[in-house]
């Protein structure tokens, strides 16, 4: 009997595992993959993302794994007009990015999950819920080698990402679907300059560049969806012909010689709320609220879910049934509130509201960092769009 099934082992899922399992909570986290894994995302953390990493006790394991610091960006709306600031400060005043490999940041997540005292299952699919008079009770899970077997505990969470299983087993709802706007591919090159992070866009298209693990760049080309269809039928030329047309200062460091990965990405960009909720399950990252990735949001927003249910379960976990109820549908509403500027800014940036639309905007700022560094607090969920737009305004 454990007090939380957790189903998916990554940045929803592991971090709720260690956060729980540290204030003595009996957790179960699953997961179909074997850590080390890698999965389809870039890494862009923004400062209030590296700030969990901070107070979790994480962030000098990251580091010292080789990942590199980034404390300034670069925005490039035009040619000739480059943004450069310090980030968006996080609350507690910090501006560090980081863009940690996946392999690295979800296996220290698993791995301070399990010293935190979680039982870690990896290689394990979710199946079914177990139900008991309309509830959640438990969960059943095939191994690799066809083995089916059950648990119980008072709560199942499903951080399973945006194709959740657990989300269609539970009956979630889907309470907003906005549509899917955008397709991304990266992949990985040494030998580029250390510029921080660098983002380079024109015409609803964008490069992105930062420095990761192993001295290597990643490189992402992004698309309108419209685009991607044509770009998969010969992704290699697309990538990098939208190199040269945005990023030309950098096409001439993607070389074979220099790449290190291939090219890798997707068109599922959907932005999607679903039911969070229900008698005893709870659904937290891509499975309850799925972004496009233009903004960069979703480890960030997944963290902040870990540490919203972690502040709210253990105790509702002591009171019983209806306490957990009551907290997870909390979670949700403090979720919405504290979410829902970043959920827009995301939409207005992936329908192209964020980037060309805002030209002469970024003129106006092009020698006013703190007011550069404010644009980068949109682009990172922190700052709404009509506050910056007052903020530009009042400095005239
Ligand atoms: C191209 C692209 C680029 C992105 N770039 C960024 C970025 O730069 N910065 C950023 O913050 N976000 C980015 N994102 C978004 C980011 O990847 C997600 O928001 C984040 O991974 C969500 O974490 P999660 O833990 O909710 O889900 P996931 O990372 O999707 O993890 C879900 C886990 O559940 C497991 N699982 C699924 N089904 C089952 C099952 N039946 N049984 C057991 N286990 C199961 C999977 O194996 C997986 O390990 C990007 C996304 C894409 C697609």
């Amino acid at each position: 009997m454990y007090d939380v099934i957790i189903v998916g082992a990554r940045c929803a899922g592991a971090s709720t595992a260690l956060l729980l399992a540290r204030q003595g909570v009996r957790v179960l986290l699953a997961d179909r993959v074997v850590f080390p894994s890698d999965t389809v995302s870039t890494h862009l953390l923004h400062p209030a993302g590296v700030a969990h990493l901070r107070s979790w006790g994480l962030l000098d394991a990251l580091l010292a794994s080789g990942c590199p610091k980034i404390e300034s960006i670069a925005f490039q709306p035009a040619p000739e007009l480059t943004l450069r600031a310090a980030p968006y400060p996080a609350a507690d005043g910090s501006t560090l990015v980081l863009a940690p490999r996946r392999t690295k940041l979800d296996l220290l997540l698993v791995e301070a999950a399990t010293a935190a005292g979680a039982t870690v299952r990896e290689g394990v699919s979710f199946q079914r819920p177990v139900w008991q008079d309309g509830r959640v009770v438990g969960a059943e899970f095939r191994d690799r080698d066809g083995r089916a077997f059950a648990e119980q505990a008072a709560l199942l969470i499903g951080t399973d990402g945006r194709n959740s299983e657990v989300a269609k087993a539970v009956g979630a709802q889907v309470l907003r679907d906005e549509g899917n706007f955008g397709c991304q591919y990266y992949g990985y090159w040494s030998g580029l300059p250390d510029n921080g992070a660098q983002v380079f866009v024109g015409q609803g298209k964008a490069v992105l560049a930062f420095p990761t693990h192993d001295g290597s760049h990643l490189v992402l080309v992004g698309w309108p969806r419209e685009r991607f269809e044509e770009v998969k039928r010969d992704l290699e030329r697309h990538f990098l012909d939208e190199v040269e047309a945005l990023a030309p200062e950098i096409r001439g460091y993607l070389t074979e010689e220099n790449r290190t990965a291939r090219i890798v990405g997707s068109g599922d960009m959907a932005n999607r709320i679903r039911e969070s909720a229900g008698p005893g399950w709870v659904l937290a990252g891509d499975a309850a609220v799925a972004k496009d990735a233009v903004t960069a949001q979703g480890i960030g927003d997944a963290f902040a879910q870990a540490q919203s249910l972690a502040d709210l379960l253990p105790a509702a976990l002591a009171a019983g049934p209806a306490a957990v109820d009551e907290a997870t549908a909390a979670h949700v509403i403090g979720r919405d509130r504290d979410g829902a500027n970043g959920f827009e800014t995301t939409l207005a940036f992936a329908t192209g509201g964020g980037g060309d639309a805002l030209g002469p905007i970024f003129r106006a700022i092009e020698d006013r960092p703190e007011l550069i560094s404010m644009f980068f607090g949109v682009y990172a969920g922190r700052v709404a769009m009509g506050e910056f737009a007052a903020a530009v305004g009042a400095a005239g």
